[in-house]
Parts: structure tokens; sequence; C-alpha cells
């Protein structure tokens, strides 16, 4: 039986509510499971609005386009990330600038407040990495001196907080992700919040093709995306939501189960103080080339991956201005994402440690 990275684990009311979602006939991208599901997040998180999408990507290219990022323009993105945190940048033709991580593997303040100098962006993305919190508070101060927008893309990080409050709800907008890897899923989706009513109404009309009100037929002065999450897809949100505080603990545990077999083995990302994370991903550095481990274990099926390979490392990526002390390089030759699915048992996490020990 094969062990994967971090599958989908549904919580056994997504079906009755898909039930109820077709028994109502609405299966487009309107309903009352999009409202319910909206409502959850943003009952969870304490956002002011909340906006379902049908990924996130799409939530961070709307917070863009809502905020008029346009070609020509600077936003600085967290390098050690996703590309999804950097790609809606280059659909809006404007230019990332790369801030690197410092050692708590989140972006770098320091880098940050050079290239807000140097730079004068627009806007920062700032990714909350392997669902843990980036220092958001130093980082929004930082965007306040000097006047970028603030955009968090906590796609990894739904539950995470840092001082009690949620990651995501700092900025001028946040994302969360719900696709199938993430700590919840609606199989693929996203939610968009943002505490601008204004900017959530833009983003909102933005994400149903820019459709003017007030005209019997479909009236455009500019142009939208075709962004909404379907309502079945919303059914299976909201049941999922009802098991979030059940899946971080259930994270954390196994986390703490790492922790536990591998003690001298291997190094794990720090915890920001201050912040509570919801370990989506348990990550570690070990000292011997993690790619051996993750050839050793996939031999028993067992799938691992290399940590996020850093942006200026990527082809694509090499004639942006990074900003930074390459801390991600050092991470991603020593560091690997562990098998974290919330069905582990302790039993199968000595397993996985027993095999990773054997490469020592
Ligand atoms: C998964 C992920 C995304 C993209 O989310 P989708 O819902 O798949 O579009 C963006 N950023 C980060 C950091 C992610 O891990």
């Amino acid at each position: 039986m094969k062990i994967y990275l971090s599958p989908p684990h549904m919580s056994g009311k997504e079906l009755a509510y898909i039930q109820e979602a077709i028994a109502s006939n609405y299966i487009a991208p309107v309903g009352e499971f999009i409202d319910r599901f909206e409502e959850a997040v943003k009952k969870y998180t304490k956002a002011h609005h909340a906006l379902a999408l049908c990924n996130a990507t799409a939530g961070i290219h709307l917070a863009l386009r809502t905020l008029g990022i346009d070609e020509g323009d600077k936003v600085a993105v967290s390098n050690f990330t996703f590309i999804a945190s950097l790609s809606p940048i280059l659909y809006q033709k404007a230019t990332p600038i790369l801030i690197d991580c410092d050692a708590s593997w989140q972006m770098d303040p320091e880098a940050l407040e050079k290239a807000l100098k140097q730079e004068r962006p627009k806007a920062v993305i700032v990714t909350h990495l392997y669902g843990q919190s980036a220092n958001i508070e130093e980082i929004a101060k930082l965007c306040q001196k000097y006047s970028a927008h603030l955009i968090e893309d906590a796609a990894e990080s739904l539950g995470a907080t840092y001082k009690n409050k949620h990651t995501g709800t700092f900025g001028i907008f946040g994302v969360y992700s719900f696709n199938g890897n993430k700590i919840l899923t609606t199989s693929g989706g996203g939610v968009l919040v943002g505490a601008d009513e204004k900017l959530m109404q833009k983003a909102r009309f933005l994400a149903t093709q820019a459709k003017e009100p007030g005209f019997p037929w479909y009236e455009h002065i500019t142009y939208g995306y075709n962004y909404r999450l379907s309502n079945i897809l919303a059914a299976i949100g909201v049941a999922q939501m009802e098991i979030l505080d059940e899946r971080i603990a259930k994270k954390r545990e196994i986390f703490s189960w790492y922790r536990e077999f591998l003690d001298n083995r291997a190094t794990f990302m720090p915890e920001i103080p201050g912040s509570y994370g919801n370990r989506w991903l348990t990550t570690a550095l070990f000292e011997t080339e993690p790619l051996r481990i993750h050839e050793h274990l996939l031999d028993e099926e067992i799938e691992s991956r290399p940590l996020w390979k850093p942006m200026h490392m990527q082809p694509l990526c090499k004639d942006f201005p990074f900003y930074g002390n390459r801390i991600s390089e050092q991470l991603f030759s020593k560091g690997l994402c562990l098998p974290s699915g919330t069905q582990l048992t302790k039993k199968q996490v000595a397993k996985i440690c027993e095999k990773i020990c054997e490469i020592f």
C-alpha cells in the first residue's frame, strides 16, 4: 500500500452535501453551498469578506488585477515558495522581485526592506510556508512604511495564526487553497479573503466575467475571468471546514511523531515565536543527500518530495531582481517534505523513520 505525501481526507459528510446540492439543481457556480462555504471560511478565520474561487492561483491573480497591478509594475514575492505565488505577477506582465528567506525559512524582512527601498514595488506577496506563519507582523509594518499592498499567499496555511490572528487576514488580500494536497480540499478550489468591502466587490465582479450591472444584456467596459467555484465543490468545502480543527491537531501530532523518531537525525522547520502553524507538511533538513532518502523511500512505495526549488534557481526567473542571502539554496540542498497525510498512524510514521535511518 503506497503512502502518499498529503492525500485528500474526507470527513464523511461530503457526499450528503453533494446530494443536497444536486437535489437543489444548483450545479452551477451559484447556490447555497457557495454562500455557506464562504461563511464558514469567514467565521473560522475572522476575515471580513470571502470569495470562493476555482483555485488559489486565481485568487492571487484577482488580488493583483483588483489592485491595478499592471505592465511595468513591480511586485515583491517570496523566493522560497511554489510557483503559483509568482505566476499571477507574470499574467499581469508585471516584474517579480524575489525576496529570499531567512533562517525561519520564511521571507526575510531585512531583504524585503532593501527591496522596498530600491525597487518601490506596488505590492508584496508573502507566502506562509508549509503551513507555518511568516514573520507577518514585521512584514505588514514594512508594507505600511513603504506604501506597498500586502497580499498573503496563505494557500498552505489555513488555520495557522500569528499572535492568535489568522494568516491571510493581515494584508489587504489573503488566499487559501483547497487543492487536492492541501490540509483541506474541494478537489480544486480557493478562497480569497479581504477586509475592504469595495475591493472585494470588485474582485467578485472580475471573477464573474466583469458583467456591468443595470443592463438586460451583458455589458462590458473591462474584461474579467471565469474564476468562481462550483456549488458542488463548495458542498465538499462546507463538510471539510467542519473538521479543520481535527486536521490541524492531527498534522501537528504527525509532526511530533517525526520529531520523536528522527530526534538527532534531522532539523525541522522552525515555528516563529508567537505563531501556531498547521504543520501541513512535516519538512526536515538532513545531513545526508536528501535525494538518497527520497529514492530509498520510493523503493518502499513511500512518497516524499524535495523542498520547493527556490524561484531564483528556476530558468523562468533567472532575470528577475533578487534580494537576500541565498539561504533557500542551502535549505533546498538539504531538505525533504515527509509524508503528512492525516490518516497516517504512529506505526506508519515509525516505519517511515526506520527507512530514513537506514540511509545513515
Ligand atoms: C498550492 C499553492 C498555491 C496554489 O493553489 P491552487 O489552489 O492549487 O491554485 C499557491 N501558493 C502556494 C504556496 C501553494 O502551496
